[in-house]
């Protein structure tokens, strides 16, 4: 038969395995307990909806929606879109269901995300975000306390140390629209020196330009008037709020007069969390108060505010993770111990201990494997062990061994697991009492 050819992946996919697969169910996890801790919803969302929830809500002039979208027709004709990002989607849903009564809500998600963009390190066509948002609350305490959830999260991953929070007003609708007149000006007077994407952006989307990562516009763009000089009073008031918020929970933060979102919807505070260790693709989190959304839906005016984060970015700066392994070890000497490791396996996961059976090979091999894949104690069951009922426990940190019945096998599992917390507990309290003394010095 000739041999067929194997299919290869979507370009800009991955199949994440191993321990890049630990790593982003690290960050998965923290995610999920801090944003607990926050008060944060977990919600689940359609990975597509229709083409119009995205063109509506992010406009046709950005470039999710003019470039890289995965849209299509489905078998009943309809225009389909997999999802770019959550924002858009979570605002249909609090629409669609009637979310309003619940108003301040608080939601957070986590999944795939699909964008069709040149594949690079750090930037894929599909990708995967955590999302948080809070829906209906249109005081500065809400970005603050998000952003102190952002902020915990990246400390909580190890990943704060070279990750700076950059931080922006956009003003109110007023001052926005009066800074806006104020840079298309002037833009036009250095029109002829712009990159031809940014003479582009002057027509659709001019604040763009100030983020623009072209060489020839960087002069232009850092040379544009600040936001300060337009901001309203109110619009003042407002991010002064937020910065004292964060000042008073410690989260350090700087000022970035550059930073915009494009859309027209976006209002206030606009943020990044940005590290130079990712090369370009150095943006792990980014988000903002975006109070015109829910109104370009088609429902009533309702402030909200949330951020997004890759997960592939932050993957890749945490260090440390501790991989899967078995607590305990099984292994069986010939065929008929097998069985009997099946269901002492059995019963230690039963117990919630994990346990893995090392079936095949030499018995030196065996123990070597055991030991490398982090086992904390090892069972032997041999033919003196099926006639006895017993079988060997080995503790593999202090080489006992002792013959044990499977009761006693939990008993010192259970030992052996508190312990271990017990160390882990142990060096936990020292880094608190080194921050402690830290603090005290400080003050
Ligand atoms: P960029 O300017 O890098 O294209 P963006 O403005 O398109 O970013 P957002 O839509 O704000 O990005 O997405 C929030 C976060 O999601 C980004 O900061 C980044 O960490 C991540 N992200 C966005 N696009 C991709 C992608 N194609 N691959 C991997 N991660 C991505
Ligand atoms: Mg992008």
């Amino acid at each position: 038969m000739a041999k067929v050819q194997t299919p290869q992946p979507v370009r800009g996919t991955q199949d994440i395995f191993g321990e890049d697969q630990e790593r982003f169910r690290h960050v998965v996890d923290t995610f999920e307990r801090v944003r607990r801790l926050y008060g944060f919803k977990g919600v689940e969302m359609p990975v597509f909806e229709p083409t119009a929830v995205f063109a509506r809500s992010l406009g046709e002039t950005t470039d999710v929606v003019s470039k890289e979208m995965y849209s299509f027709e489905d078998r009943g004709g309809d225009s389909l879109t997999l999802r770019p990002e959550f924002t858009a989607g979570l605002s249909r849903a609090f629409l669609t269901n009637g979310w309003q009564q619940h108003v301040p809500l608080k939601l957070s998600t986590h999944g795939p995300l699909f964008r069709y963009e040149r594949p690079q390190k750090g930037r894929y066509r599909q990708f995967h975000q955590l999302d948080a948002e809070i829906i209906g609350a249109g005081e500065a305490s809400a970005d603050v306390e998000l952003l102190c959830f952002a902020d915990q999260l990246l400390r909580q991953l190890g990943i704060d140390d070279g990750v700076t929070l950059q931080l922006n007003t956009l003003g109110d609708a007023e001052s926005r629209d009066a800074w806006r007149d104020a840079l298309v000006e002037h833009f036009r007077a250095h029109e002829k020196e712009l990159s031809e994407d940014s003479r582009d952006r002057l027509e659709r989307n001019p604040l763009r330009i100030l983020d623009s990562k072209e060489r020839q516009d960087r002069p232009i763009a850092d040379s544009a008037p600040d936001i300060d000089a337009y901001l309203s009073g109110e619009a003042k008031e407002f991010f002064a709020q937020v910065t004292e918020g964060l000042d008073a929970c410690g989260v350090k933060w700087e000022r970035n007069s550059r930073l915009v979102r494009g859309l027209d919807y976006y209002r206030h505070t606009a943020f990044e969390f940005v590290t130079d260790r990712l090369g370009a693709q150095g943006t792990v989190l980014a988000g903002g108060r975006y109070d015109g959304l829910i109104e370009a839906l088609g429902g009533n005016a309702m402030p909200a505010v949330g951020w997004a984060a890759g997960i592939e970015r932050l993957a890749m700066l945490v260090e440390g993770v501790e991989p899967d392994r078995p607590e305990l070890a099984v292994l069986p000497m010939g065929d008929e111990a097998m069985t009997k490791a099946l269901s002492v396996a059995s019963e230690l996961r039963g117990a919630q201990f994990s346990a893995e059976i090392f079936g095949s090979g030499k018995f030196r091999k065996r123990m070597t494997r055991a030991n490398q894949a982090g086992a904390l104690a090892v069972v032997i069951i041999g033919e003196d062990e099926l006639a006895s009922g017993k079988v060997q426990f080995k503790n593999l940190a202090t080489g006992e061994q002792s013959a044990l019945d499977i009761a006693e096998v939990i008993e010192n599992m259970w030992d052996l697991r508190f312990s271990e917390d017990l160390g882990a507990l142990g060096s936990d309290i020292e880094a608190l009492e080194q921050d402690v003394a830290k603090l005290g010095e400080s003050e």
